[in-house]
């Protein structure tokens, strides 16, 4: 079948996958792959802006690409999965395209005053450069469609107008790319408060065992004016009950919103018919992950296939983009 374009997106190695990557992103990911040509980069340069110990990077490159694979990303299907360290290439368009990139710009954007609030004693130029990096990670493969989390908005924004920017000095050589949401595109944390993520520590892993996800869903917070258990709730305040609302069979959702409501149950119990659902929803994944990590290679060799495809785009894309801005060409 024709597809129709390329998608690509890209996830740091700081650990295992969670239900906020889960829902915001890997759902589309595995879904677009019906109809699009898609690229999924483990971006582990950009993981390096936060980590002052990278020791665990490969171990997290496995875990990840494991959940991903687990998850229902299939390179059988022509989906190229690589480790973006692996084709050097964007580290060659980050410098071309960080001579267009506006300072002011950069200095403005929201995520990056967050990490200097989160990480004031390591400001580096590199988190600086991370929207641009992502450009390049994007531009790199003329990604049409890039699905990500409601958190990376302005840093697809700022690819687009890098993108034009670039195009309009140099020549309509790069694409500008469209962000792609799912339905829910920022899942809480289980502090009910944050987005769930893994640098927070508010997260459930999807590999998580059954009396882990038992654990971490006992830990949610809920409506917090609910105190006591005769209190009636409101299920629209409470995270649990978003969560119901995804994993849990409809008719079942409306008999605890109104359970909730007349204090006809508890947080407790209801956080436990949560997890079960949610346990029940991750079991294929589980037996998947488990059937895969048999074979210790596999996830190896699947990246190292990954990064010989993907080089082959990144190493014409280069060569389109330098021509373009001029640079001579070594004879
Ligand atoms: P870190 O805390 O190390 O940044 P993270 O938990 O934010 O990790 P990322 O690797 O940065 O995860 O994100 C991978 C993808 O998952 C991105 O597309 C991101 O937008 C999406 N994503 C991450 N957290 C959430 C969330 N809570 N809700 C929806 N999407 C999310
Ligand atoms: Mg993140």
């Amino acid at each position: 079948m024709e597809k129709k374009g390329r998608v690509f997106s890209g996830a740091r190695p700081t650990g295992r996958q969670h239900l906020g990557n889960y829902l915001g992103a890997i759902r589309n990911y595995v879904a677009l792959q019906d109809e699009y040509d898609c690229i999924y980069c483990v971006v582990d340069l950009h993981a390096l802006t936060t980590l002052q110990d990278t020791q665990r990077l490969r171990e997290w490159t496995y875990e990840m690409v494991l959940d991903w694979l687990a998850a229902g990303i299939d390179p059988e299907r022509g989906t190229i999965v690589f480790v973006q360290s692996h084709v050097p290439q964007v580290t060659e368009l980050h410098t071309i395209l960080s001579m267009i990139a506006p300072l002011g710009k950069l200095l403005r954007l929201p995520t990056y005053k967050e990490k200097v609030r989160q990480q004031p004693e390591n400001v580096n130029y590199g988190l600086l450069g991370y929207p641009v990096l992502m450009a390049a990670d994007i531009a790199l493969y003329k990604a049409t469609v890039v699905p990500v989390g409601e958190d990376q908005a302005s840093h697809l924004e700022f690819t687009r107008e890098i993108v034009r920017t670039f195009n309009y000095h140099f020549g309509p050589v790069l694409v500008e790319p469209q962000a792609k949401y799912t339905e829910t595109p920022r899942v809480l944390g289980i502090d009910g408060v944050n987005k769930m993520s893994k640098s927070l520590n508010n997260h459930i892993e999807l590999a998580s065992s059954p009396e882990e996800i038992y654990a971490r869903v006992h830990m949610m917070v809920t409506d917090p004016q609910r105190q006591r258990r005769s209190d009636p709730g409101r299920p629209e305040v409470c995270n649990v009950f978003s969560m119901h609302k995804i994993f849990t069979p409809p008719e079942q959702v409306k008999q605890i919103d109104h359970d909730c409501r007349t204090a006809g149950i508890g947080c407790v119990e209801c956080k436990r018919i949560f997890a079960g659902h949610l346990i029940e929803h991750l079991a294929p994944f589980r037996e998947r992950r488990a059937r895969l990590s048999q074979d210790p290679d596999y996830v190896w060799n699947v990246l190292r296939e990954g990064a010989r495809r993907a080089s082959v785009i990144a190493s014409q894309v280069i060569e389109e983009v330098k021509d373009a801005v001029g640079l001579p060409k070594r004879r």
